[in-house]
């Protein structure tokens, strides 16, 4: 955003014309950080209803798959899935209740349930 400002600047723009562009790109980022929010808002509807539907179960507790896409290339997601079974309202290492832990996180919850008792 500052270098298409400084290089309409640098080029003896007239303002308007520079302003024109900062409305540009600022217009197309939003458009990519609302799209990237709302997916990852439904996103995160859909994990906390599964996890209020095991709520209702007893001594099932949840844990961290990880993508196996791209999207979740650095290390947050993967200490979120070494962590293991961890209680329904604990956090995970990187202090999310449940995914995406980050724009574009594409990973999910799995139940874990306790061995039964025969
Ligand atoms: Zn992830």
């Amino acid at each position: 955003m500052t270098g298409a400002i400084q290089a309409g600047l640098d080029a003896d723009d007239a303002a308007a014309s520079v302003a024109e562009r900062a409305s540009d790109v600022f217009r197309v980022w939003k458009g990519v950080r609302t799209e990237l929010l709302g997916e990852g808002m439904a996103y995160a509807a859909y994990h906390q209803g599964l996890l209020d539907h095991w709520t209702g179960e007893s001594g099932v507790q949840k844990v961290w798959v990880m993508s196996a896409e791209d999207e979740c290339p650095g290390d947050v997601c993967t200490k979120n899935a070494d962590a293991g079974p961890l209680d329904l309202k604990a956090a995970f290492p990187s202090g999310h209740i449940l995914p995406p832990a980050h724009g574009g996180c594409l990973c999910t919850l799995a139940e874990a349930r306790p061995p039964e008792n025969h």
